[in-house]
């Protein structure tokens, strides 16, 4: 009976951490700048790579007076972890590390990320954050099918959902007839995993005759990939859940950077932890808020690998407004992509998650896709390969046909490019257990 009196109790706060959650603008900033002084001298007396950089740039760290002094800090890249590997920008002595992930190596070599056991706790209860912004509760059962191991996604869920104290169940990813039985047996009622495993999961779930919306999951946190909200959507409604969303990047310590609240309108930033700017993707200069560019993050709290305005090649605006949930914490857009995803057709950027928002207007096809790029003489040729319905691609070519013309018709529509569509048939697109591969490059390297 107590314990059940106090879950209640918990359950009704609002905020994880209203102190911070919640605080004023003017005050979060006075933090941020005394948390920015202390990283910024941290780094530079106990990372060489640093100590080089900012003599170089000639900044110390006493020249830090204002958050306007970010803009007077160089960069990290992505080549800077990899020529530091694995631990050359690591504050510490190996000694106190206590945690080491790496990053999925999406885009090549993998990055390291090392942790003291305060910068776990700090992970662990930006997490807790997150999820209860979502609206996980200590009565759930949250089924964790973010892959565990390396990437920061398994263990960064498992701990902020322990912290909660919801009854954990690890099961990790690529075993989607279990995903689906323990969720059944075990009553699961949050799931956890990236957005297209969920749609993996939805859709396996669909073949066993296992309709989801009965069961008793009713919230599903998801990121680590771009996703449109359309996609959210249809999660929602295959699953009959709220899809709420998580943001991260291993180089920041992984998933709790950000995350939306119930008002699904942006991401908050975890300001007190992680200082956001935009910058103009090719000048580098600062663009003035609310204008999209390239996500700058410093770390404010890292001991181990506080990295100083790390280029995270994601493409998103940021907005400082006030959101119905309360929380003051600044807003991002949901992430157009990266910019290594970007892709200039005919002269015009897209992103995949574009084409996936469109793909997803058109009745006649699953939401499982592919964009391959190709050399036509001189011009880059996306070719868009999606699975039609199974009804649709058995009434055979002719059908196809006329259905790659409407996909055809409505993404120039949309986008003023011309693409080829190709529908292909069921299971053609590899299905996803993590991060789905969306470009698929046959450009010669040079060409690119
Ligand atoms: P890798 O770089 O190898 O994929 P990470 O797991 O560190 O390894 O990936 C971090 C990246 O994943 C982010 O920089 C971003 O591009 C992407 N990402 C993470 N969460 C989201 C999200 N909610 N929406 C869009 N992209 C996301
Ligand atoms: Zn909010």
């Amino acid at each position: 009976m107590a314990t059940q009196s106090r879950a209640a109790k918990e359950d009704s706060r609002k905020y994880w951490d209203e102190k911070f959650e919640t605080m004023p603008t003017a005050e979060l900033q006075k933090f941020q700048l005394r948390k920015l002084k202390e990283t910024v001298a941290w780094a530079y007396e106990r990372i060489p790579f640093y100590h080089r950089k900012l003599d170089e740039a000639g900044i110390k760290p006493g020249g830090i007076k204002s958050l306007d002094d970010l803009a007077k800090l160089p960069f990290t890249v992505k080549n800077d972890l990899r020529d530091n590997y694995p631990f050359g920008l690591c504050a510490v002595p190996l000694r106190e590390v206590v945690r080491v992930h790496a990053s999925s190596g999406t885009t090549g070599k993998p990055i390291t990320g090392p942790y003291t056991a305060e910068d776990l706790d700090q992970w662990t209860e930006c997490m807790a954050r997150n999820l209860w912004a979502a609206g996980v509760r200590p009565d759930d059962i949250a089924q964790n099918a973010y892959g565990h191991g390396l990437f920061t996604g398994g263990l960064g869920f498992h701990q902020g959902l322990s912290r909660i104290g919801c009854a954990v169940v690890p099961t990790s990813s690529g075993l989607t007839e279990r995903e689906i039985t323990l969720m059944k047996d075990f009553g699961a009622t949050a799931l956890f995993s990236t957005p297209s495993y969920a749609l993996t999961i939805a859709e396996r779930a669909a073949e066993l005759k296992v309709d989801i919306r009965e069961l008793p999951l009713r919230i599903g946190v998801f990121g680590a990939e771009p996703w449109s909200t359309a996609m959210r959507q249809e999660i929602e409604e295959r699953m009959g859940i709220k899809a709420q969303e998580a943001y991260g990047l291993t180089e920041q310590g992984g998933p709790g950077v950000g995350f939306d609240c119930i008002a699904q309108d942006g991401i908050h930033l975890n300001e007190d932890h992680f200082l956001a700017e935009i910058v103009d993707p090719v000048t580098l200069e600062p663009v003035p808020l609310g204008e999209k560019g390239e996500l700058i993050f410093t770390a404010l709290q890292r001991r181990a690998m506080p990295l100083l305005r790390y280029r995270t090649k994601d493409i998103t605006r940021l907005r400082r407004e006030k959101c119905p949930c309360g929380r003051t914490f600044i807003k991002m857009d949901k992430i157009f992509g990266r910019s290594d995803d970007m892709l200039i057709i005919s002269g015009v950027n897209v992103f995949p998650s574009q084409i996936e928002s469109l793909l997803l207007e058109i009745p006649e096809v699953e939401p499982q896709y592919r964009l391959v790029v190709r050399k036509k003489g001189y011009l880059d040729q996306l070719i868009v390969q999606v699975e039609g319905k199974k009804d649709i691609y058995d009434a055979g070519p002719e059908k196809r046909l006329e259905v790659a013309a409407k996909v055809m018709g409505h993404i120039k529509g949309h986008m003023g490019i011309g693409v080829e569509v190709e529908i292909v048939e069921a299971k053609f697109i590899n299905r996803s257990e993590g991060k789905a591969l969306r470009v698929v490059d046959e450009r010669p390297k040079q060409l690119r």
